[in-house]
């Protein structure tokens, strides 16, 4: 049996081990040794490296849960703490075969009938660190369905497809989608730390056919840099934070270099699923390139560790907005409860929860579809109830590369000439007066002509 610490096995695996070789990321909860704290007296004219103080929330938390601490004991005894909470050490130890699975899991019939066929499908891949929050799980449980691929799979519905949004068909070059006039996106790579079941692009990545390399990516920025209406520019993938910090510097440093890029977004699972990554040489390197915003996915409360919070920490600290963009998925966080817990925790680590996505219907997707009435249901349940600012927009992403559409729930019950009907959160019905710029001269566009102000006495 697999002892779980062997380097990965995967088409990567270059990319990876030289990653290794050509960075030293220390990572979080490691306490810099002393010596880079206080220079030794024959050192004292080298200026001292800035302590690094972490954010209050940060330093309340614990550095990790009893959970992932029991399975850290048990499966990898003979980690160090530097290893565990080294992100290359986690990606080196991914567990990406069905023998290695056997190991942390009793496998369901269902689970081991679609491990033997994966060879066509996304593949298999979970840190583990996620495999910590996991272990000991039964099949049907949430975070296990969504990375533990199962027979489901590999039914395809009438209505699914590879690619539903048509993001090939709207691809000018490779790796860049160009669907909305003033953004882009980009795809860095196709490898991600950890697969998700229903990723919607199961057909990119993790084929090891995306390779980060110079001259995709110098044509890829080529077009945003001639297209000058491009503004906003969403690095995604697979994972582009699972890049090595050199190779997303030059990336960002090319995009800022285009002059109507205004903004960069990064679109990564980093923070739920590997949040050693999150260094403080990483974000130091990010904050050279603001404005950069980031697009997390976390779907379940359970993601939201210890080492998750202090990785969204270190980004928010870094003058990051973090975003999260929540798929809702059947038997994972499709109810209010879950979804009410989840977006309270995403608020207390700084994240805005920003979309609830309606799952797209990718090909082997139904068992984690669920009717569009269950997330009208969740939208109606947060909003009024809880922080507006915990309200994420409900979208559909319309097949056929419609692009996003907000789906509300139906607080407009009608109108007249003169006013609105709405219902508030409560289900009572109020009214309220529309302006008619056709009546008032001083809405309408004709000049106004100022008047005393009679509630003022006048000097
Ligand atoms: S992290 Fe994102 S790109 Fe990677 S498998 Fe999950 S959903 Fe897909």
């Amino acid at each position: 049996m697999d002892d779980g610490i062997s380097l990965i096995q995967c088409p990567r695996k270059d990319v990876h081990q030289e990653e290794i070789q050509e960075e030293c990321d220390e990572p979080p909860g490691i306490p810099l040794p002393l010596t880079h704290l206080h220079p030794k007296p024959q050192e004292a004219a080298i200026p001292r490296k800035a302590a690094v103080v972490l954010p209050f929330a940060a330093r309340r938390q614990p550095k990790t849960s009893s959970k992932t601490r029991i399975f850290r004991r048990k499966f990898f005894p003979a980690a160090t703490d530097k290893e565990w909470n080294n992100w290359h050490w986690q990606i080196n130890n991914r567990i990406h075969s069905i023998l290695q699975l056997c190991r942390f899991l009793d496998l369901s019939s269902q689970e081991t009938d679609a491990l033997g066929n994966l060879s066509v499908k996304l593949p298999l891949g979970i840190t583990p660190y996620y495999m910590s929050l996991i272990s000991g799980e039964a099949p049907d449980s949430a975070l296990r369905k969504t990375v533990v691929p199962t027979v489901h799979e590999f039914f395809k519905a009438p209505e699914e497809a590879d690619d539903p949004l048509c993001e090939d068909r709207q691809s000018p070059v490779p790796g860049l989608v160009h669907r909305y006039p003033d953004r882009v996106l980009l795809l860095a790579h196709d490898f991600c730390s950890t697969y998700c079941r229903y990723c919607t692009r199961s057909r990119v990545v993790g084929h090891g056919r995306l390779y980060p390399n110079r001259v995709r990516l110098e044509k890829a920025i080529a077009y945003i840099r001639a297209n000058t209406q491009i503004r906003d520019v969403l690095i995604s993938g697979g994972d582009p934070l699972t890049l090595s910090d050199a190779r997303l510097d030059w990336i960002l440093t090319k995009l800022r270099q285009v002059p109507h890029v205004e903004i960069i977004r990064i679109g990564t699972k980093v923070p739920a699923v590997l949040p050693q990554r999150i260094t403080v040489q990483l974000v130091r390197m990010l904050r050279r390139h603001h404005p950069i915003w980031m697009s997390l996915h976390f779907i379940h409360p359970d993601e939201c560790t210890p080492e998750a919070h202090r990785a969204c920490a270190m980004l928010a600290d870094a003058g990051i907005p973090l975003n999260s963009q929540t798929v809702l998925l059947a038997g994972v966080n499709d109810s209010l409860d879950t979804m009410t817990l989840l977006v309270h925790q995403l608020l207390k680590m700084r994240v805005r929860p920003y979309y609830l996505y309606q799952c797209d219907p990718i090909s082997g997707s139904s068992h984690f579809r669920t009717p569009v009435e269950k997330g009208l249901e969740i939208i109606r349940g947060l909003r009024g109830f809880t922080s507006g600012y915990a309200v994420p927009t409900y979208v559909i992403d319309a097949p056929g590369g419609g692009g996003k559409i907000p789906v509300m729930p139906d607080y407009i019950m009608g109108r007249t000439d003169t006013e609105w009907i709405l219902r508030n959160y409560e289900g009572k019905t109020f009214q309220y007066p529309d302006p008619d710029h056709r009546l008032s001269p001083l809405l309408a566009n004709s000049p106004v002509t100022p008047e005393k102000d009679e509630g003022i006495p006048m000097e």
